[in-house]
């Protein structure tokens, strides 16, 4: 037999009593194959029928479990056949109940006068008493009464013709034989305030007490968050052992000048990063970095002195950034503060290609015998970086700006076309702590928790539709003003079916008229790059006063002239994105004005609006928008490293997120003590 060999857990669920082909079928659509799957499934909620409620005692409203027999039933059907509703009406020594079904006809055959069924779900009227649509399990005598009636019991997630009961068996029956074959995961890991594995999983299905539940969550959790720490540690580890840090520390002969001609002083928090940096750079590992600030606070002058530190010290520097906007204003800057250095930049992206002539380097004699330095460079670009067959001797540092828009693979591709290149991401949107745990927990974090001095306020407003006309009159008193304006738009043309949703272009037309003779621009994502170019520069010089723009200028860019940012239909950005699209303005000495235009209909689209309006601190909106959307949209396209988690949960469990990475670190230190 092949799967005599197998562990126990591994069986395949066919090899269990009273599964065959359909059952195994209706099994594997909810992805369960094997033991382990059953013993993992999770319910998703338990039902106590110790004490059931008496129909009489129903509430109108509640949801509620209660039981009875069926006394009187039918389908009735209208519309010419096209519809039904199914009706049994069950009864007990208090009352009746009417349980409806609409346009299910099928469920006509699953009951019978006389059986004794229960039900649950929530009462939708009490005269008479009726719920639509209930959850309901026909009650059969004998030893299962045991399992299902009497006790809490679990209710699980289902699929299309498995019945509640048989799984409800089934997963009893798998738990008493194989309970015991579940092993310790870690031996030698101690955890005495918690089950065992083997009882949790018990406890999780059939919890003596329904607080139960939540304790073998717990369990079950913890096994899973260390399970991924160790993995995160266990590739730091291996890099550790791999390769050792390139000398990167520098000598401050660019650094110095630099910080001189940059015509500011470096904020507290900047100095501290990049002492961390410096720290890094020079250390036996290669460094891998995350650098957090929220926008405005000054990464690119801190990503500029880590380049410089590994220029310094006879290496390149890779710096990759999400859009060709963002690509083209560092290149702009960098040449503008690398050009006086005597350093040479270059720009690669999809579009545009530069080569610097002073990387070009004179072919040596063979008989030199004063060997010239090689050449180093420091080369911008969007992913073109990694997809073309961009190469560079000597690759010291890879910088990353805005980490959260690429995948950990681009990162990955990227730091390969180097020898353990030291690494640096930085990122303006705020990670939860949770996440920088578990999806970042292979990066070391530095904090940038200090805006630089002189910077305007930035308010924030949230307003109905109707008020536009008053939000485009602020404008132009701001224009008057010699301030310049973003107004920003979801998507790009009417090509889009969703409704609500206006056409920027036409937009554009109307903007126009409105605010004649000031220069209205529009960018987007679909304009060639010369021509986002050619708008941006004029931006910058004043010659446009208002840029109409979609979600494009999202990342970085940079004109301290801007200070009013009107926001239409809002309601359609994440928390943390308008953040980002906000951090545009602010920039510069001047008060900033963001507002949110949204019909804001909903309860919770408003709730979600008024965070912005109350607090500029990144962390605290990306917090409540992780908690607002969950992790999986809070993360948005670059899902890559998120964790599958049965049992985890990253918006609530930190205190086991942070026990987790404790222990795995013991259990791999104990490891490498019993290896030598
Ligand atoms: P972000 O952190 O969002 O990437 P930037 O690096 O683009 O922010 O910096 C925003 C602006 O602040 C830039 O114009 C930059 O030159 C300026 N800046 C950076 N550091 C300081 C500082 N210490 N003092 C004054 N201005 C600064
Ligand atoms: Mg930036």
């Amino acid at each position: 037999m092949p799967t005599a060999s197998l562990p126990p857990l591994e069986t395949p669920v066919t090899e269990l009593f009273g599964v065959g082909p359909e059952r195994a079928a209706q099994l594997a659509r909810l992805g369960l194959f094997t033991v382990n799957d059953l013993l993992l499934h999770r319910p998703n909620r338990h039902e106590d029928r110790r004490h059931l409620l008496k129909i009489r005692e129903l509430e109108e409203g509640r949801s509620a479990t209660t039981r009875g027999r069926i006394v009187a039933q039918g389908l009735k059907t209208f519309a010419k056949r096209t519809k039904s509703v199914f009706e049994f009406v069950l009864e007990d020594a208090t009352g009746r109940l009417h349980c409806r079904w609409w346009n299910l006809p099928y469920m006509e055959n699953y009951f019978a006068v006389g059986d004794e069924v229960m039900v649950y779900g929530k009462v939708k009227s009490l005269k008479p008493r009726t719920i639509d649509h209930p959850e309901t399990e026909v009650i059969e005598g004998g030893e299962e009464l045991l399992i299902h009636i009497d006790r809490i019991a679990p209710v699980y997630p289902l699929t299309e013709g498995l019945p509640q009961r048989f799984l409800r068996g089934l997963i009893w029956r798998t738990l008493a034989r194989f309970e015991e074959a579940v092993s310790k995961p870690h031996p030698g890991l101690l955890l005495p305030d918690l089950p065992s594995r083997a009882n949790a999983i018990h406890m999780l299905h059939f919890p003596q007490e329904l607080p139960d539940v939540e304790i073998a969550r717990h369990r079950l959790a913890l096994d899973e968050f260390i399970d991924l720490q160790l993995a995160i540690q266990r590739r730091r580890r291996k890099l550790q052992a791999q390769a050792s840090g390139l000398p990167c520390a520098g000598d401050n002969r660019l650094i110095k000048p630099f910080l001189k001609l940059l015509g500011f002083e470096l904020t507290a928090a900047q100095t501290k990063v990049l002492r961390e940096l410096r720290r890094d750079m020079g250390g036996a590992y290669p460094m891998r970095r995350l650098v957090q600030g929220d926008v405005g606070a000054g990464k690119t002058v801190v990503a500029a002195c880590c380049a410089l530190m590994a220029i310094e010290s006879g290496y390149s520097v890779a710096l990759m950034a999400p859009t060709e906007i963002l690509a083209e204003q560092h290149y702009r800057n960098f040449k503008r503060w690398f050009g006086e250095l005597g350093v040479p930049v270059e720009l690669q992206t999809g579009s545009r290609k530069t080569r610097d002539e002073r990387q070009v380097e004179p072919r040596q004699k063979p008989d030199a015998t004063v060997q010239k330095p090689p050449a180093v460079s420091l080369t911008i670009g969007t992913h073109a970086l990694i997809e073309s067959g961009y190469s560079v001797e000597r690759l010291g540092l890879v910088i990353i700006d805005e980490q959260h828009k690429f995948g950990v693979a681009q990162r990955e591709k990227l730091v390969r076309k180097g020898r353990y290149p030291h690494l640096l991401v930085m990122t303006a949107t705020p990670i939860p702590r949770t996440l920088g745990l578990t999806i970042y927990g292979d990066l070391d974090s530095s904090v940038i928790d200090q805006m630089p001095t002189g910077r305007g306020r930035v308010r924030t407003f949230v307003r109905s539709r109707v008020l536009l006309p008053k939000v485009h009159e602020f404008i132009r008193q701001k224009i008057a003003e010699g301030r310049q304006a973003y107004i920003v738009f979801p998507r790009v043309d009417e090509g889009d079916s969703q409704a609500g949703i206006k056409a920027v272009t036409q937009e554009f037309e109307q903007l126009q008229k409105e605010f004649a003779p000031s220069k209205v621009a529009l960018l987007h994502g679909r304009l060639s790059a010369e021509e986002k170019e050619r708008v941006m520069t004029a931006f910058r010089a004043n010659e446009i006063q208002v840029l109409l723009a979609t979600s494009v200028i999202e990342v970085g860019v940079d004109v301290p002239n801007a200070t009013v940012m009107v926001i239409e239909n809002a309601d359609r950005f994440g928390l943390a994105q308008l953040h980002q699209l906000r951090g545009r303005i602010g920039r510069g000495a001047h008060e900033s004005y963001c507002v949110l235009v949204a019909e804001a209909k909903s309860e919770e689209s408003r709730h979600r609006l008024e965070v912005l309006a109350q607090s500029n601190d990144g962390f605290e909106i990306a917090e409540a928008d992780m908690r607002l959307r969950g992790p999986g949209e809070f993360l948005g396209q670059n899902q890559s490293g998120m964790p599958s988690l049965r049992f985890g949960d990253l918006l609530r469990d930190r205190p086991l997120i942070e026990r987790a990475r404790e222990l795995a670190g013991s259990l791999l230190d104990a490891e490498q003590a019993r290896r030598g």
